[in-house]
């Protein structure tokens, strides 16, 4: 087993600061890195070391250079990276980077995270573990007529998707056959340009369905535990805005059924670190897996707080070799973990509702926070004073509620929404509160149709 003494994030906002604290806790020393554009990022201050990189280059390109970053660690005798979510985290040619340094990547394998990346091959190692795929082309597609093809097995709409695609981008639903020609063009072109990769499958367009993922935890000793689910229905066009755990619409028997087939998907794989398993349920309660997220995830916290587990310190032992059955990981062995109460994890950004949710930048004249009992908050740069720039997402802080019953946790929610004040820069908070006491979202049983399908909320 190893120790490590210092520990370099290669990422920026919230998630930084998520992983310093994971860190911090664990006694090993914190570098962050930040770019010209992030100079007064609050993750650059959360850290023992911070070095500039990417000078001259521009905001993202910075973040994603690899060779800057990895002379950085070098330089200052890193043993580890974490690269948190987005930017590098599923870039399998740096986690291979990395290894050749000698610097341990905090997260899986470059093979498992090639895998998954690309959802053709992750659907491949679905079916082979002998879970259900929502149906759809097994390879990606080749010709127009071979999508007609297709489309006609599973019957219209269909949904297109970019083979590396993700964060709700490279997707693209068909109504009809008249328009599947041009939309697999385009979609064909789109994918390369967005993400390398021209690759595109076809899937049937599920009708309602619910989202539902797993989390995994895997050791490299073989063990492999499950934290049970969040509910990540609640989305706007395709992403996620609030999550919910565990998920109010499973029944006890489906619940077990999806957390056994996460498992095996991960054990059947070799999977190591931490990932989530993503699975669409339809409403005559099938279930379907849809991919497999190879990294931390935006919306950890939640089952962090209905299990106690920390997962981004459970990520950083098992890459230091720890098994999870180690007492000291923390983590229960799977018969013992339960979840305990509810929680609910609301995206605040900086994007005004009123302007089709146009990210906004600008100077945040006033900041302050909701809290107390109960209430998680997760945020980069929000302070009195802070400058939202337009380089980067616009999520400004994560606020999470846990209560014992779903209806504690969705009130405490909106009393903290409102305590907010935020000035200077335009929000969707009220847009959150008009989510979380609408009376579909306290039944707990919505669907992925239930934002864009209820013009209330925009009131
Ligand atoms: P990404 O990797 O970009 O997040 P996903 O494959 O995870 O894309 O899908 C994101 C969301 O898009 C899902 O949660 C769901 O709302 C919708 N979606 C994806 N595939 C389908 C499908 N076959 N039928 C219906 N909705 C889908």
């Amino acid at each position: 087993m190893m120790h490590f003494s210092k520990v370099l994030v290669a990422n920026r906002g919230e998630i930084a600061t998520r992983i310093f604290r994971a860190c911090a806790e664990l006694g090993i020393r914190t570098v962050a890195v930040y770019t010209e554009q992030d100079n007064l990022s609050l993750h650059r201050f959360k850290a023992d070391e911070a070095y500039l990189i990417g000078e001259g280059k521009g905001p993202i390109e910075a973040y994603l250079d690899m060779d800057d970053i990895i002379e950085v660690a070098k330089r200052h005798e890193v043993d580890a990276i974490h690269p948190g979510y987005g930017f590098l985290a599923e870039n399998a040619e740096f986690a291979k980077r990395c290894q050749q340094e000698g610097i341990v990547f905090i997260g899986p394998s470059p093979e498992h995270i090639q895998m998954f990346g690309n959802k053709v091959d992750a659907r491949e190692m679905a079916l082979k573990a002998g879970i259900p795929v929502v149906p759809g082309s097994p390879d990606p597609i080749r010709s127009v007529e071979e999508a007609e093809e297709f489309a006609e097995k599973y019957g219209y709409p269909i949904i297109i998707k970019a083979a590396s695609g993700g964060g709700g981008r490279g997707m693209r639903i068909v109504p009809s056959q008249g328009e599947l020609k041009d939309a697999i063009e385009r979609a064909r072109s789109e994918a390369k340009s967005a993400f390398g990769n021209p690759e595109v499958y076809i899937e049937k367009y599920l009708e309602n369905p619910k989202h539902i993922e797993v989390q995994i935890l895997a050791d490299y000793h073989g063990n492999v535990v499950h934290l049970f689910e969040r509910d990540c229905s609640i989305q706007r066009r395709h992403q996620k805005v609030v999550e919910v755990a565990p998920s109010l619409s499973l029944t006890e028997s489906l619940r077990s059924k999806m957390c056994d087939a996460a498992l095996n998907l991960m054990k059947k794989a070799k999977y190591s670190n931490a990932g989530t398993v993503e699975f669409l349920v339809t409403p005559d309660e099938k279930f379907y897996f849809i991919e497999v997220n190879p990294r931390v995830q935006l919306e950890h916290t939640i089952t962090e707080m209905i299990t106690g587990v920390d997962i981004v310190q459970s990520q950083i032992r098992i890459s230091e070799g720890y098994a999870l059955t180690d007492p000291e990981m923390g983590v229960p062995a799977q018969e013992d973990l339960f979840t305990h109460g509810y929680a609910i994890q609301c995206r605040v950004t900086t994007e005004d509702p009123a302007r089709n949710f146009m990210p906004e930048a600008g100077k945040l004249v006033a900041y302050r926070s909701g809290g107390g009992f109960g209430i998680r908050l997760d945020s980069g740069s929000a302070y009195t004073g802070a400058v939202i720039t337009p380089h980067y997402d616009s999520l400004l802080v994560k606020v999470s509620s846990w209560a014992m019953t779903y209806e504690q946790a969705a009130r405490k929610m909106l009393r903290t929404l409102k305590e907010f004040r935020i000035r200077g820069v335009k929000t969707n908070i009220q847009f959150l509160e008009n989510v979380v006491q609408h009376p579909v979202f306290l039944s707990g049983r919505y669907d992925t149709s239930f934002i864009d399908n209820t013009p209330e909320l925009f009131e």
